[in-house]
């Protein structure tokens, strides 16, 4: 048997009629950039995420910088995120002139510890520096401890931008005014950031992202910045870039957007699958292998039913022995991934820095433990009684 790590025909199948008239129909208008599917998109997408605006942009990398640029990140300024996460978190930060501080993960979640964020905000407050953003990241579909994070940025004034590409209709159980909220990721920091690359839950044909934000001043700034800094045309009170994101993508998106609750449950279902097949295999504790953590399940299951906590956009178990059951994965044909093997603060283009002196021993351990198993939609019992299998076959 071969299991894939994420099998996009399956999906495809159902939708590919629909997918090409909806492309067709942008093909025909010849209306090629920008345009009502865009707007209806965005406008789809930030309903979904509980936002007021939504940033069509060309990818989920840009979606970040146009973020950044709008909240007047520039040379030398301060952000705080963690090392644990996939490159373009940082890439915009330092694209920017600005520069990363890394706060190393919970290794159980692997978002950010909001005890060291606290330590690290409080050093830095009291050497008189300040951070002009925080990007805590949505990592494999679950939120960051918002609570803490958002605590932390309004007792020390800063904005914070969710990276939540991973993580599109994730909600957060938000404690407001005492009575309780399941709020979207990408609604709880002054803009979230989205991603439609291929293998996000919400996958376009192609690249593409997206920015949602409730501040009204901030959208106009973004979509000011996506298009050059124009406003009106041919006048340039700001640098921007082209930003933009194409009907083209926008089109499929609009057809696939309605089925992704129904996606992000099969997700759970095939987690929890896995959870009970690996406990049933006796492959769980001790020096096996440790199960992703759905940290609000618990809270989700005791007050009402089943709000989409964890969208398994990965589902990723820890080994010490990581490397070689990859190797013998790899052998018997199931599909995995190391999400990511180079932290941050070790990646070559800032060595010049000094952040590889720099320690941050969750995300490295993280990063040496931790592997991605298929958990797509589509992926039938049979497949996953097969990888559970071949990792008790590694394991024996
Ligand atoms: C995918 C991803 C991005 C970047 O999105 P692109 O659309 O690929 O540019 C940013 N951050 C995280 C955590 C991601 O997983």
């Amino acid at each position: 048997m071969h299991v894939p790590l994420l099998d996009l025909k399956a999906q495809l199948h159902p939708l590919r009629d629909e997918i090409l008239a909806a492309l067709t129909e942008v093909l025909d208008s010849t209306r090629y950039i920008m345009g009502p599917r865009l707007e209806e998109l965005e406008e789809a997408v930030a309903a979904y995420a509980g936002a007021r605006h939504g940033i069509g942009v060309a990818s989920g990398t840009d979606a970040l910088l146009v973020a950044l640029m709008a909240l007047g990140v520039g040379r030398d300024d301060l952000v705080l995120t963690t090392p644990y996460t996939f490159f373009a978190t940082m890439g915009g930060v330092l694209r920017l002139g600005a520069r990363p501080v890394f706060v190393d993960i919970d290794p159980v979640t692997y978002n950010i510890d909001p005890q060291r964020l606290a330590e690290t905000m409080a050093a830095y407050a009291k050497a008189g520096k300040r951070f002009k953003a925080m990007i805590p990241v949505h990592l494999y579909g679950q939120c960051a401890d918002m609570g803490a994070v958002l605590a932390l940025a309004e007792q020390y004034g800063v904005p914070v931008v969710e990276d939540a590409a991973q993580a599109i209709g994730a909600v957060y159980p938000a404690q407001v005014s005492g009575v309780r909220q399941w709020r979207p990721a990408g609604s709880m920091g002054v803009a979230g950031c989205f991603s439609f690359f291929p293998s996000k839950n919400l996958g376009g044909l192609g690249d593409s992202g997206m920015v949602v934000t409730s501040d009204t001043e901030l959208a106009r700034r973004m979509r000011q910045l996506r298009m050059h800094g124009m406003e009106p045309k041919y006048h340039h009170s700001m640098v921007g870039g082209n930003f933009r994101m194409d009907p083209l993508q926008a089109a499929p998106l609009l057809v696939k957007l309605p089925h992704l609750p129904a996606w992000h449950q099969a997700r759970r279902r095939n987690a929890a699958r896995y959870n009970s097949l690996f406990a049933a295999a006796g492959l769980v504790g001790g020096d096996r292998i440790t199960l992703p953590a759905a940290v609000y399940e618990e809270l989700a299951r005791r007050e009402r039913a089943e709000p989409d906590f964890h969208i398994y956009n990965q589902y990723v178990i820890r080994t010490r022995e990581r490397d070689g059951l990859k190797a013998f994965l790899d052998q018997a044909g199931v599909g995995n991934e190391i999400y990511y093997p180079i932290p941050l603060h070790q990646q070559e283009c800032i060595a010049e820095f000094g952040y590889g002196a720099l320690a941050f021993p969750e995300a490295e351990r993280a990063a040496r433990e931790t592997l991605a198993l298929p958990v797509y939609p589509e992926l039938t019992e049979e497949m996953q009684q097969y990888v559970v299998d071949r990792v008790r076959a590694y394991f024996s």
